[in-house]
This record gives C-alpha cells, sequence and structure tokens, in this order.
C-alpha cells in the first residue's frame, strides 16, 4: 500500500468542492488515513514548496497557499501516488483533460485546486510536513475484499 499527501487548496476550500473532491477518491476505492483543516503558515508553504524555491511563481504561491483554509488528506491505496496525480489531471488547468479534478473544476495554473505528491519520496517527506504518525490510522475497509484481487 502507498500513501500520498492531498491538499485542497484555498480555493478548492472556497468553491465548496471539499465534498466533490473527497467524494472522487472514496469512489474509486482510495482510503483516507488522516485528514485535517488549517491555515498554513509561511513557513510550513514555503517548506512545503521548497522545490520551487527561485522560481518566478514560488512567491505568489506560497502567498496564495497561505491565504485561507485548506483541508490536507492522507490518501492509502496500491498504487495511490499515481493514481491521485491521475485523477488531479495536468498541473495547467487550462489543459486538463475533462473527467480530472483540474479539468473539471479549475481554469487556471495558479488556482488549480489541489496539490498531490509527486513521488515516494516526496509523498512521505509531505506527510511528514503535516501529520504526525499517530494521526494516521491503520484501519480496514469492508470494501478493501471488493476492490484488491489479491488480499
Ligand atoms: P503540481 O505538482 O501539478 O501541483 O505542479 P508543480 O509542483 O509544478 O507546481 C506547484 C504549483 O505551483 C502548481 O500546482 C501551481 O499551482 C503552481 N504553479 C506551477 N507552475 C506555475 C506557473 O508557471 N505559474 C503559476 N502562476 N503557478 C504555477
Ligand atoms: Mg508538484
Amino acid at each position: 500500500m502507498e500513501r500520498t499527501l492531498i491538499i485542497i487548496k484555498p480555493e478548492g476550500v472556497q468553491r465548496g468542492l471539499i465534498g466533490q473532491i473527497l467524494a472522487r477518491f472514496e469512489q474509486r476505492g482510495l482510503k483516507l488515513v488522516g485528514l485535517k483543516m488549517l491555515q498554513m503558515s509561511p513557513a510550513l508553504a514555503e517548506e512545503h514548496y521548497a522545490v520551487h524555491k527561485g522560481k518566478p511563481f514560488y512567491t505568489g504561491l506560497v502567498k496564495h497557499i497561505t491565504s485561507g483554509p485548506v483541508v490536507v488528506g492522507v490518501v492509502e491505496g496500491r498504487g495511490a501516488i499515481k493514481m491521485v496525480r491521475t485523477m488531479m489531471g495536468a498541473t495547467n488547468a487550462a489543459e486538463a483533460a475533462p473527467g480530472t479534478i483540474r479539468g473539471d473544476f479549475a481554469l487556471e495554473i495558479g488556482y488549480n485546486i489541489i496539490h498531490g505528491s509527486d513521488g515516494p519520496e516526496t509523498a512521505a517527506r509531505e506527510i511528514s510536513l503535516f501529520f504526525k504518525p499517530e494521526e494516521l490510522l491503520d484501519y480496514r475497509l469492508a470494501s478493501e475484499s471488493w476492490l484488491y484481487e489479491e488480499q
């Protein structure tokens, strides 16, 4: 099982999309093992987006992600990291395919609704930025026996 971090960005919260976005992951069969609402501090945002430091959009990105409440979650499932990225769609929402979260709910790159970790190392790092180990739950969904061929 893989775990990945998702963030419903301030525009997703403000536009009333929390439920619809989380529902997509639940419907797919992915499992939420951690979930919280918070407003990111500049320090946390700078750490989370450290890989983009120095890029032209970095300052605006940090300002935007800290501008209001976000919903942060940890999603678990087989191949969850890539699956969440696929469900999110292209970074530039203007080019995101219909059927993806960005392709269905967003128009522009800077207001693209959702963050998802882009690989195993990033996922581990990002999860540890937002969640203490005891905030992540180990449990089994009854549906898992009907989602995975091999238990
Ligand atoms: P992601 O992994 O698909 O979220 O994309 P990146 O890691 O490359 O970038 C992080 C976030 O920075 C994106 O989700 C965008 O919101 C924002 N971003 C990336 N590139 C640009 C850009 O060229 N302009 C603006 N305004 N925002 C950008
Ligand atoms: Mg990224």
